[in-house]
């Protein structure tokens, strides 16, 4: 690996934070401006003050303890209009940090409690706001269904049939998330068999706090084509290897995987390393205020610790619209965003 200066030039890293970008790994709630949230408890009269830290922002100690302070925040989000209204405060966002398409986790768990009927209800809203969004910013919104790894199998059923009841050009994948650490993939097989008849595309949190085999299981027992987070693949070269084979794609969120100790610091993260070897690598925030970032956060700190310039930052965005889950139509239409003179 060669180690190259880092960039330091005000103007270049000006430009890279302005680039047109892609994110492929959002978590919905996750994504949820403290602000919004701390409102919102006070308009229902929820007391959950004590998940923010004193200048407002999630407190927590770790992982673990972040899966419960985020279902905390979550908590106050309760009917569709709520849903409606975090999706327009987080497209904002996204659209202010130069995002042009963005995949989304959806919990059909928090959106309805699993139920079909329900989950339309809370999806129409959703969408209508992303429509919006779209029209008055500029920003292409799609959502990936998410059953919840430590809710257990039987949830994920409930999750993956609301996915496959509104598969199609708005609903286009399934994800599993949640603790790495409940259970196995392949218990999972059954979920996303449905999802896959339905004609959804598949994704799967591995390898994250597991080793490279939870990511070689994912592969193999659930079918995924692309892999959430999936960077402990590095630790065995023949699983790297495996997903240059099988052009599977991670979706890296360098900026979570340094906040929450995965890897002591961005220059000793390894997506430089697996990039350089060849895998598809692309670039998210994961749950951006959870963890005190941004996509224009994520660039610039790629810039300086693995000196990717403007051209790097061009292949990591055609990576991920390639593995993005959207329909042609709306691909080609990104890539004119991407791409002015394509
Ligand atoms: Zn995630």
């Amino acid at each position: 690996m060669i180690d190259r200066d880092p960039i330091t030039d005000e103007d270049e890293l000006h430009r890279i934070a302005n680039l047109p970008k892609i994110e492929l790994h959002l978590h919905f709630e996750g994504a949820a401006p403290p602000a919004f949230i701390r409102g919102l408890a006070k308009e229902k009269k929820v007391d959950i003050s004590g998940i923010f830290n004193e200048d407002g922002s999630y407190a927590y100690r770790d992982f673990w303890h972040f899966l419960e302070v985020y279902e905390a925040a979550t908590s106050v989000l309760k009917t569709p209009e709520d849903f409606a209204r975090l999706c327009t405060a987080l497209l904002e966002e996204s659209a202010r940090n130069g995002v042009v398409y963005c995949e989304t986790f959806l919990s059909p768990d928090f959106c309805g409690g699993g139920d079909v009927t329900a989950w339309r209800e809370y999806l129409h809203a959703i969408r209508e706001a992303a429509d919006a969004a779209e029209r008055d910013m500029g920003i292409t919104l799609r959502g990936i269904v998410t059953p919840i790894r430590h809710f257990g199998p039987e949830k994920a059923k409930r999750a993956a049939r609301c996915a496959a009841e509104t598969a199609g050009d708005w609903i286009v994948g399934l994800g599993m998330g949640g603790d790495e650490k409940q259970g196995r993939q392949r218990d999972f097989a059954y979920s996303f068999d449905m999802a896959r008849e339905a004609g959804l595309r598949l994704t799967s949190h591995a390898g994250e706090w597991q080793g490279p085999s939870e990511v070689r299981e994912a592969v193999e027992d659930l079918g995924v084509e692309r892999i959430g987070h999936g960077v402990r693949a590095i630790g065995d070269l023949a699983v790297v290897d495996m997903l240059i084979e099988r052009e599977i794609t991670l979706e890296v969120c360098p900026g979570s995987n340094v906040f929450l100790g995965v890897f002591p610091s961005l220059k000793e993260h390894p997506i430089e390393r697996l990039r350089e070897r060849g895998v598809g690598v692309t670039v998210s925030t994961d749950d951006p205020p959870f963890f005190h970032t941004t996509m224009k956060d994520e660039y610039l700190g790629l810039a300086k610790a693995h000196r990717w310039d403007e051209e790097v930052f061009a292949m990591i965005n055609r990576t991920a619209l390639d593995a993005a889950f959207c329909d042609a139509a709306t691909r080609e239409a990104v890539l004119k965003k991407l791409e002015p003179s394509a």
